[in-house]
């Protein structure tokens, strides 16, 4: 079939951070392109995720510049907090954004659609009552906060709505002990509220170096938040002030709300994928091959709801690369190796490349470097934090293969890393690289103790 019997060249369904590069991208190298989105323009990322988040993280780290300060000489009381100006500043500048992602899109002549859209065919997506043909169709819909089906579920607020609350939760639970979670319990903690973070194993943070974890559990700790491991929540029903969550050993907390952040899985009901051949893999996330082609030929799949890292830079480079591949000059494939990572917790994690244990199975020796400090700044405030860092190096070739950071802005400290990591330096090139003083990021370079297996 011919693209001039097609309304559109490309269909995007959701304009979220993969969905907006993609069709952007597209239609600035001249493919006809139309984007459905039934919520917000820009995501999750820009309205309830990452963007929101980093702005409540800025909030919530004032109390404890406040606290510091008397330290430094500063004298007086701290300011109160007033949760709906926050929460009511914030609103202005997501419309903000909402309204430039609008014109990213139209700039290049993408055309937007608002509602939610469905799948009628392999070729045809309906949206509020109109049908649109296209030759190609690309699936960006993102993933959903997935609750755990528990009596009370339906008390229990999400990521999604926590930003927005018409009260501040004095007394907040929450539940998990992932990104979200942690994040939201440094967030809500400085903000002034009560924090339980509930987590169901050993240990948070799954998945990240277990130095990092067990350093950044005692970190938390210690800036006030009720951190309990082992133990999860099996109900939650209203109470006269708020609910009681009653746990699985039969304790019970009282508290205004509940923050669950227990995972998120694929966007992908009413989308009517049934239609199609479009096939999902064993964690129910939809199956693409390397060009991001579902088992339909003309249906394309890219970013959280594909499985990978649930990141926006990555749901970035999938949009950037699908469309430069099918709309331009072709041949372009995102690199999955060394994605740096940062969670917002306080303090801070950044990573990038093997954990230790990573590390272990797939190269055997290694050197390892650590150090654990109390940063400059807390010899005067008196603030009983501290920090730490650690180089994971394979012992054969030297090269550094792992750089893992808790501490103050442990993200921006590790994409440098991601670069020298991608280009492969080895421990001899951090040790000849002379250092920015006096920073915390100069340690990476000065450490020299090795503790070798
Ligand atoms: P999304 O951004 O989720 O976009 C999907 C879009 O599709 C949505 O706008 C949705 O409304 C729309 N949609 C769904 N179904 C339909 C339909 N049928 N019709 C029309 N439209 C539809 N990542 C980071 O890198 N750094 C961070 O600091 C960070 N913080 C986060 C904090 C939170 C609280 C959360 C929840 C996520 C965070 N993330 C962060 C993850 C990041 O938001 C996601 O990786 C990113 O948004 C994924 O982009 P996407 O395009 O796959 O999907
Ligand atoms: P995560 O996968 O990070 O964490 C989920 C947590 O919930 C884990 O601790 C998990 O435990 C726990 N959990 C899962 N199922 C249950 C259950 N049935 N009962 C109790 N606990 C359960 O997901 P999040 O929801 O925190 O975030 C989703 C994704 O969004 C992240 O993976 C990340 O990719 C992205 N994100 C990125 C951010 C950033 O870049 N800074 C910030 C926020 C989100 P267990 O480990 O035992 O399975």
């Amino acid at each position: 079939m011919t693209s001039e019997a097609f309304d559109f060249d490309l269909f995007v369904i959701g304009a979220g951070s993969g969905g907006v590069r993609a069709a952007r991208v597209a239609a600035s190298l001249g493919a006809r392109v139309a984007i459905a989105e039934d919520r917000y323009m820009g995501g999750t990322c820009v309205n309830v995720g990452c963007v929101p988040k980093k702005l409540y993280v800025y909030a919530s780290e004032f109390s404890k510049g406040f606290t510091d300060s008397s330290g430094f000489g500063w004298q007086g009381d701290a300011p109160t907090f007033d949760w709906p100006t926050l929460r009511d500043r914030k609103k202005a500048e997501i419309s903000r954004l909402n309204a430039i992602y609008e014109r990213l899109l139209e700039a290049p002549g993408a055309t937007i659609i608002s509602g939610r859209a469905r799948l009628l065919d392999p070729h045809t997506v309906t949206v509020e009552g109109q049908t649109f043909r296209a030759q190609k169709i690309l699936i960006a819909t993102g993933t959903w906060p997935y609750l755990p089906d528990l009596p009370g579920k339906e008390h229990m607020l999400t990521s999604n709505e926590i930003f927005d609350l018409e009260h501040f939760p004095k007394r907040l639970l929450i539940v998990g002990g992932g990104y979200i979670a942690t994040e939201f319990a440094g967030i809500f903690n400085g903000l002034g509220a009560e924090v339980v973070q509930a987590y169901r194993g050993d240990l948070f943070m799954r998945g990240f170096d277990d130095d990092i974890r067990q350093f950044l559990a005692q970190e938390v700790r210690k800036t006030g938040v009720d951190l309990r491991f082992n133990t999860n929540p099996k109900s939650i029903e209203p109470s006269a002030n708020g609910y009681r969550a009653v746990f699985e050993d039969d304790t019970e907390l009282e508290i205004d709300a509940i923050l669950c952040a227990t995972g998120r899985r694929p966007n992908v009901a009413d989308l009517n994928l049934e239609c199609t051949s479009v096939g999902f893999n064993e964690n129910g996330f939809i199956a693409v091959n390397d060009e991001f082609q579902t088992a339909e030929a003309s249906v394309y799949a890219l970013g959280d709801l594909i499985g990978g890292e649930q990141l926006t830079p990555v749901a970035l480079a999938e949009g950037m690369a699908f469309a430069r591949r099918e709309f331009g000059a072709g041949g372009h494939v995102v690199d999955y190796d060394f994605i740096p990572t940062a969670v917002f917790s306080q303090p801070n994690v950044g990573t990038v490349g093997y954990t230790e244990a990573a590390a272990r199975h797939s190269f055997g020796r290694l050197d390892i470097y650590r150090s654990e400090y109390r940063p400059m700044k807390h010899t005067l405030s008196g603030r009983d934090e501290r920090s730490m860092m650690k180089l994971i190096v394979d012992q054969a070739s030297q090269r550094v293969i792992g750089v893992h950071m808790v501490g103050p802005d442990a993200g921006e400290i590790l994409q440098g890393m991601a670069i020298a990591l991608r280009m492969g330096a080895t421990k001899i090139d951090f040790d000849r690289t002379i250092g920015i003083h006096p920073t915390a990021a100069e340690e990476l370079v000065t450490l020299r103790e090795v503790d070798s297996d």
